[in-house]
């Protein structure tokens, strides 16, 4: 609960952007830090499901988003990559030179 406050607080100072949602299983969220993002858009040629895309922000910048399409079924698509337990191979943070984008579980 914590965590998700943390998020929420986090989220609503515009440092922070969440992408994802809670179930009876875990947290599943792509996490973009927007200081750090310069939407060079590397993570979203490394990506393999599509799941990631470059916006323009409301202050004309730059940055990356989840789609709209996969921010509720992040733990099925992201499942190439991160599923739920075992091995990790997150190409989406190898790619990106600013360690921007992370991911909470
Ligand atoms: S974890 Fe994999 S599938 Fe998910 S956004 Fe990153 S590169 Fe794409
Ligand atoms: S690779 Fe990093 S800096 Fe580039 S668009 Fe993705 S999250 Fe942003």
């Amino acid at each position: 609960m914590l965590s998700w406050v943390l998020r929420r607080l986090a989220a609503k100072f515009g440092y922070i952007a969440n992408y994802g949602y809670t179930d009876g299983s875990g947290d599943y969220y792509i996490i973009v830090d927007t200081d750090k993002c310069d939407g060079c858009g590397k993570c979203v040629e490394a990506c393999p499901q599509g799941v990631l895309e470059v916006f323009t922000d409301d202050y004309d910048d730059l940055v990356v988003q989840v789609k709209k399409e996969h921010s509720k079924n992040l733990k099925y698509a992201c499942a190439v990559c991160k599923p739920v337990s075992g091995a990790h191979d997150l190409k989406c943070q190898a790619a990106c030179p600013g360690e921007a984008i992370s991911h909470s579980w």
